[in-house]
């Protein structure tokens, strides 16, 4: 079923940037959805770095990145923003006109938003996962191969083979161990890049004969496409075996690409969205680029640049969302209706 939802702005991009903007969208009453291919909010920080220290974020002389992306949560949660995550997206179509600008966007999951304005905060581009080099794999996309976990439900009775050795393949692997109907991890050594804790559980249910570990490497997949039956794995002294399974789960990593932006008929500068410095609005009236993913004269990839990006971005938002009203501008500190909006007054 299709999704059609009518909102004012659509924000591309749940990391540092789109969330801080969420804030100063909702202080001049402007409802905002969120999209983002992750299955969690944060971008960047969440995803790359969620344990690391950051040291330049204006009042927090130290907060890791997971810190700053809870903290972003809890400031914006006056406005209810709503979250889509999971879903990367597609296509973006015009349909007003410059001056009172409207836009029909749309998922790869098939959400369709009916929007005045698009905030991109879309930063290096959408996370996407790396692929294992292995021949006619795109065959059994999204049948029997899985690049990340959006309903474990869709596990349960099956035989799953995850391959890799770090947080995500172990991760899943002790949370789909008690679903599947087999679960075979498979990683090229005996040794895991991931938490050692996570690491233990995983030995324990092999131990207690629950799953099995193998090594080796994945060459190739059996079974009529789409129907995944079984893969090849190749050991480290050349001889191979095959493990059934009706699922293969290959947690590589992740990538950034611009994906589909690219194709919107914005201007684009070296894969980066140019903008003006006073709006922060793109080529396309209505849309905006925030955070790492624009470029302008003297741009600094910072966090605290994209604060600023969102601030002046949901001035110029206000007047195609609210053209009837005029904007004051006014502190939160001494703002009563401010105060109200963010439910401390
Ligand atoms: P991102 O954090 O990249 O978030 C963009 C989001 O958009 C992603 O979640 C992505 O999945 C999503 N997305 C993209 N395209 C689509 C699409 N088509 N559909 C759906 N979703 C999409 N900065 C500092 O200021 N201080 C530091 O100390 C610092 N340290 C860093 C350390 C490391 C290791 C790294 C990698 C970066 C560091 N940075 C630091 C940079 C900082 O993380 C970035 O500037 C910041 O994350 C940019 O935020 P953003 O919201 O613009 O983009």
């Amino acid at each position: 079923m299709t999704d059609n939802i009518e909102t004012d702005v659509v924000i591309v991009g749940a990391g540092p940037v789109g969330l801080f903007a969420v804030f100063e969208l909702g202080l001049l009453d402007i409802k905002a959805h969120l999209i983002d291919i992750l299955s969690k909010p944060g971008g960047q920080c969440a995803e790359l770095y969620p344990e690391k220290p950051i040291y330049d974020i204006p009042g927090f002389p130290t907060i890791t990145g997971q810190g700053l992306i809870d903290n972003l949560m809890e400031q914006i949660r006056p406005f209810h923003p709503t979250f889509h995550h999971g879903e990367m997206v597609a296509s973006v179509e015009v349909l007003g006109t410059p001056e009172a600008p409207s836009f029909r966007l749309a998922t790869d999951a098939g959400t369709v938003f009916t929007t005045k304005a698009i905030v991109i905060a879309a930063g290096g581009g959408s996370f996407q996962p790396k692929k294992p080099p292995i021949e006619n794999i795109e065959a059994y996309e999204g049948t029997g191969v899985f690049y990340a976990v959006r309903r474990m439900e869709a596990f349960r009775d099956k035989r799953v083979l995850i391959v890799g050795g770090g947080d995500s393949a172990l991760d899943w692997t002790v949370n789909l161990q008690p679903l599947a109907r087999r679960l075979t991890l498979l990683h090229r050594r005996d040794a895991f890049r991931a938490a050692p804790d996570t690491v233990n559980k995983m030995r324990a249910h092999v131990a207690a004969g629950e799953m099995d570990l193998a090594i080796g490497q994945v060459v190739s997949l059996k079974g009529e496409a789409p129907v995944l039956e079984a893969a090849v794995v190749r050991r480290d002294d050349g001889s191979t075996v095959e493990i059934p399974c009706d699922v293969l789960l290959p947690f590589f990593g992740l990538t950034m690409k611009l994906g589909p932006i690219a194709e919107w008929g914005l201007n684009l500068n070296e894969n980066l969205v140019p903008v003006d410095t006073e709006r922060f609005e793109t080529s396309v009236p209505g849309i905006f680029a925030i955070g790492d993913i624009n470029h302008y004269p003297g741009k600094l990839k910072l966090i605290l640049s994209g604060f600023h990006e969102g601030a002046l971005a949901a001035q110029r938002v206000h007047r195609y969302v609210h053209p009837e009203r005029k904007l004051t501008f006014q502190y939160t500190t001494s703002s009563t209706s401010l105060q109200k909006k963010l439910g401390v007054a």
